[in-house]
């Protein structure tokens, strides 16, 4: 059974960063967060950056039963403890609260690792505990064995929690405990999709800064230019918060080495040892935003002293652990994250709810739905297969969906709204070879062909994310984008290699358009495998049960001629009537799942930068609705859903528009470049659903 560390306060700032640097050490991690002071949309990204599920569980540390049973569910071999209430000013306000959090809820973890028999934590101090170290000659850089005297109650709850910490070490000497006092924690992860989310008015320097640079606060006040420092500005130790995030990997190893027997208390300062003054930071920051920002300079703020710079050396050498990067690193960090995401993880066009099935608990089954109010047009889609749920304009559906995720996991889902993958459509004989080597997959289909990826596709499988943006499109439209990731292992259904798919959907007043990028990990044994990626929609613009009365117009009559038996191309194409072209409406006998040709002289297998090229609409008489399709692809399946056996859908209740590549192209020598990926190569497709 897997060991695991508890991350406590895992979806906040600090902690977020620190489990992203968990994994990618080789750590397997739990979160446990009540999200008082973060989001979840914090843990889908970290998720989306270490491309693996971790578990999360929404739960108050001050809830013991809750947290018991989290700690018995799993093998559990350390904790690391961020959770608390972290706000200095507000601290003083309403002290209660915060004993009550801190200590209250430290007190409750620590009894239920005494229950379970995990006696191994890191806790996160503050350099607070030192109180005003310049009280002291020569405790500048302030050492470890500096005298505590925290002067606000957030200060005295990590000076009481270290207490109760030495107190429980003392009485049961095996337990192991570090206890790291955190200098000021800046900038934020370099990929911009995790930092700080400061709900509110910040209370630090560089957030603050952050919000003037985007335009959300006026300006800056420097409080106090009369110190004794270079420039007059107070000096304090920052630390780029993914050095800081390190330093416990770096804890967590070293306590590794201690024997179970002997035990440890220690405290360790991360911080750099160089201090800065307001003004430093103030111009790093205006380098990385490219121009000065306003400021002004006010009246000494209480409490502030001239310095308090860390001295880290016990850490650098106990730990080996040293601050690699700069307060540049940092403010050009910190401006990515801000400029990528102006509000944090704040949305107001989009929400998510959980959308489970029976007995699930996970905070993968999750719903997330974009609203533009303007036009009464909204979206839902789901992590579970990475699936359009819905479509609604002016309270009309227009895609067929399950209200709940057990629909979507009934063996006669006929793929309502999914990502398809790894291999969309047939495959004959479920088999194929490439560079000499045979494969051989699933046989989902007539007891012959693999279809849709096999018996575990895509649309079995929770996509990781998503990472949601509000940006302007290329026409200065607003729109909101739903980035999802899902790694495919070697092996599954048969395919080889592991795969890395991302699926971003953008969503605008009226439009859906899904973007697909796949490629071969780095460390993928295989190098080679097909790739055939789409989306499964049904859709329906009569308003009525079925798509009968539907009028379909198609950019191309020509299609893959197929064999009887099993659906197979030829190799040769044939042309359906030109009604197709002009308009055909859809009579209950129209009856289609064919793969049309938009282009054949197309093999890319990036397809991206074609142009999106208008495929296929429909509409009709009475609903006045139309939906137009576009599509990168050079051929798209056109399905009439006439093998829809389910309990409250009529058969044909929609049509499904799959763009992609030729059927079974693996399989051919010339079509196989639209599909075959090799490591180093991207996969790459977009396509677009508009509705009038
Ligand atoms: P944060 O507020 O971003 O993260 C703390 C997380 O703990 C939040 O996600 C919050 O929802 C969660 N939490 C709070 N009370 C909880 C409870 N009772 N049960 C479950 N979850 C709870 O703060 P951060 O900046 O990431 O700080 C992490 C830790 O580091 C804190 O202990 C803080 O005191 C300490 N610290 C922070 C700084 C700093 O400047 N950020 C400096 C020194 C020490």
């Amino acid at each position: 059974m897997s060991e695991y560390i508890v991350v406590t306060g895992g979806a906040g700032y600090i902690g977020s960063h620190t489990v992203v640097e968990l994994i990618q050490h080789g750590y397997k991690v739990i979160i446990v967060d009540n999200l008082v002071n973060s989001s979840y949309d914090a843990v889908a990204r970290i998720e989306y950056i270490v491309k693996q599920p971790i578990p999360f569980f929404n739960v108050d540390l001050q809830n013991y039963d809750e947290l018991l049973k989290v700690f018995q569910s799993y093998n559990i071999k350390g904790v690391i403890h961020f959770a608390a209430l972290k706000a200095v000013g507000e601290s003083t306000q309403i002290p209660l609260e915060y004993y009550e959090n801190n200590v209250g809820g430290t007190m409750s973890l620590l009894k239920v690792m005494k229950k379970v028999g995990v006696k191994t934590i890191v806790f996160s101090s503050s350099a607070t505990v030192y109180g005003d170290a310049t009280r002291f000659e020569n405790m500048i850089p302030i050492p470890e064995h500096c005298p505590n005297d925290p002067t606000n109650p957030y200060g005295k709850t990590k000076y009481m929690i270290e207490n109760i910490l030495k107190d429980m070490q003392t009485a049961d000497s095996s337990w192991r405990t570090a206890i790291l006092r955190y200098f000021n924690p800046i900038g934020a992860h370099p990929s911009g999709l995790i930092g700080e989310d400061p709900l509110g008015i910040p209370n630090n320097l560089l957030p603050y800064l952050a919000q003037v640079a985007i335009g959300r606060r006026e300006k800056l006040s420097v409080f106090g230019n009369d110190y004794k420092s270079h420039d007059g500005t107070p000096i304090r130790d920052y630390i780029h918060v993914v050095d800081l995030a390190k330093g416990h990997i770096a804890a967590l190893n070293y306590m590794q080495q201690i024997e179970e027997s002997k035990g440890l208390y220690r405290e360790w300062n991360l911080g750099t040892g160089k201090g800065s003054t307001v003004f430093d930071v103030y111009n790093a920051f205006c380098k990385a935003v490219g121009r000065q920002l306003p400021y002004e300079v006010v009246g000494r703020r209480a409490g502030d002293v001239v310095d308090l710079t860390a001295n880290p050396t016990r850490a650098n050498t106990e730990l080996k652990w040293k601050a690699e990067l700069s307060i540049e690193d940092s403010c050009r960090d910190l401006w990515r994250w801000t400029t990528e995401n102006p509000f944090g993880f704040q949305n107001d066009s989009y929400k998510w709810s959980l959308f489970q099935a029976k007995n699930d608990t996970s905070y993968l089954s999750r719903l997330h739905t974009v609203k533009f109010s303007e036009t009464d047009f909204e979206v839902s889609i789901a992590n579970y297969g990475a699936l359009i749920q819905d479509i609604k304009k002016k309270g009309q559906s227009f895609v067929q969906g399950f209200s709940s995720l057990d629909g979507y996991k009934h063996p006669d889902n006929p793929f309502f709204g999914t990502s398809v993958g790894r291999v969309a459509n047939r495959i004959s004989n479920a088999s194929f070879s490439i560079d000499g080597k045979s494969y051989s997959l699933t046989k989902n289909e007539n007891g012959a062909t693999c279809l849709h990826g096999g018996n575990n596709g895509f649309d079995k499988n929770y996509f990781l994310g998503p990472v949601v943006k509000n940006i302007k499109d290329k026409d200065g439209q607003a729109a909101t984008t739903l980035d999802f990731v899902y790694v495919d292992k070697d092996g599954n259904d048969g395919f080889p290699a592991d795969l890395v798919t991302y699926v971003k959907y953008t969503i605008d007043k009226v439009s859906v358009s899904v973007e697909f990028e796949a490629s071969i990990a780095e460390d993928s044994k295989a190098d080679a495998t097909p790739v055939h990626l789409t989306n499964h929609s049904y859709f329906n613009v009569t308003n009525g049960p079925t798509i009968n009365g539907t009028t379909v117009k198609a950019i191309t009559n020509k299609y893959l001629e197929v064999d009887d038996k099993y659906y197979i191309p030829t190799g040769k194409v044939a042309e359906f009537p030109k009604e197709l072209i002009t308009g055909l409406q859809l009579g209950e006998s129209s009856s289609f799942d064919n793969c049309l040709v938009v282009d054949q002289s197309n093999w890319k297998l990036d397809t991206r930068n074609e142009p999106l090229r208008p495929i296929f609409e429909a509409s009709h008489e009475n609903s006045k609705a139309a939906i137009k399709f576009y599509s990168t692809d050079p051929a798209f399946q056109f399905y009439t859903g006439d093998g829809v056996s389910l309990e409250g859908y009529e058969n044909r209740c929609g049509f499904c528009i799959e763009p992609g590549r030729f059927t079974d192209a693996v399989n051919n020598a010339e079509w196989a470049k639209q599909v075959v990926l090799r490591k180093g190569e991207v996969y790459g497709s977009k396509l677009k659903y508009s509705f009038v």
